[in-house]
């Protein structure tokens, strides 16, 4: 059935009524960002939300506000200090954009949101169901959305037959989306979708049973819940090897600090052999002579990311005594204090390994 015709078949009225009657029983009211629903809050929210789990999101989001309270404390603060309350939720360019945005709506926007589409869209890091969210959310006006639960509900609700990424398709989704929009309680309309997407239409075995839209799905009707919507192709993901110095001492571990842009950008990591080698080339006295060090290796591990796996070997060299030395380009930190400094989520594994086996 062509978008045209799953419209003319849809009752759009009933469907809103069916979710909006749903949402308010069995919905999530209580959210933390959801009280007062401000733009600021809702803005770290969407943001937090995008490939992560709420459940996961809740306690990096209420130490995240209760570090920077408001729009202007975000934009005051550094760069790091905004990554180390991120440091395990991933992907760091939305950390990073989010402290950019910040100091562009201080700077060009006295501090407010715009309350256009367009302009919202222009922010670092805010695409257009990120704005279509606060634009609902905070603002309480019509946009549509299309983040990934909603996007399931909608292509299970049209039966659609190939994977939802795909160019045409992302344009009949945003098309029906869009159509969908009430007119009225359009903040409750965007909650509810997200919702029935989160707690309902899941991706594995769906609630269609208690599902308030189940007489509109074409998914159910067909029995094709299980097979739409169709997984995006399998791609083979390249592989890549890195090995890990973790030169650590009672206290502290010796890390570097990534270029803002690129892999793990702004982030402490241990470093690579080339550079622990210059690190032993210049302090080898201290190093070998006064405290002899422990070499171990600990087993590899595998981080995946979105287009690649990475490999990390990582090799522990530890040292019976703090040195009184700080090699060029990198610092201690202290390893028993990890939300001090942002890091990746494999490091944070392997410091705790470190420190139970010590
Ligand atoms: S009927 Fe099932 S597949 Fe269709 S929208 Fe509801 S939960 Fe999703």
């Amino acid at each position: 059935m062509l978008l045209h015709e799953h419209l003319k078949a849809l009752d759009v009225l009933t469907f809103h009524t069916q979710l909006l009657d749903w949402y308010t029983h069995s919905g999530r009211h209580t959210l933390p960002w959801q009280h007062p629903p401000l733009p600021y809050t809702t803005w770290i929210s969407e943001i937090m939300c995008q490939q992560t789990q709420v459940a996961t999101v809740i306690p990096y989001f209420n130490r995240f506000i209760q570090a920077f309270p408001t729009l202007e404390d975000l934009a005051a603060s550094s760069e790091a200090t905004v990554l180390s309350y991120w440091s395990g939720l991933g992907y760091y360019a939305r950390a990073r954009n989010l402290h950019r945005t910040a100091k562009i709506l201080l700077t060009q926007f006295n501090g407010h949101f715009p309350e256009d589409l367009e302009t919202l869209q222009t922010l670092p890091g805010i695409g257009r169901s990120t704005a279509g969210a606060i634009y609902t959310l905070a603002f309480n006006r019509p946009a549509p959305i299309l983040d990934g639960n909603v996007k399931r509900v909608l292509a299970r609700l049209i039966d659609l037959k190939s994977w939802p990424g795909l160019p045409e398709n992302l344009k009949t989704l945003w098309a029906l989306s869009e159509r969908l929009v009430p007119t009225q309680r359009v903040n409750e309309y965007t909650q509810a979708m997200m919702d029935l997407g989160a707690l309902i239409c899941t991706r594995k075995q769906p609630l269609c049973s208690v599902c308030p839209i189940q007489s509109h799905c074409q998914a159910y009707a067909q029995a094709h819940t299980q097979i739409c919507p169709v997984p995006r192709p399998k791609r083979i993901q390249p592989i890549r090897y890195n090995t890990w110095v973790l030169i650590i001492s009672p206290t502290h571990i010796l890390l570097k600090q990534n270029p803002s842009k690129g892999l793990w950008g702004g982030l402490w990591c241990p470093p690579s052999i080339e550079a622990a080698m210059d690190c032993f080339a210049q302090h080898h006295v201290h190093l070998f002579k006064k405290t002899p060090p422990t070499v171990s290796n600990l087993r590899i591990f595998k981080h995946t990311f979105t287009h690649f796996k990475l490999y990390i070997t990582p090799i522990v060299i530890d040292l019976s005594q703090h040195p009184d030395f700080t090699p060029n380009g990198l610092q201690w930190q202290p390893r028993h204090h990890l939300d001090h400094f942002a890091h990746p989520s494999p490091l944070a594994q392997l410091i705790q390994r470190i420190n139970r086996s010590i």
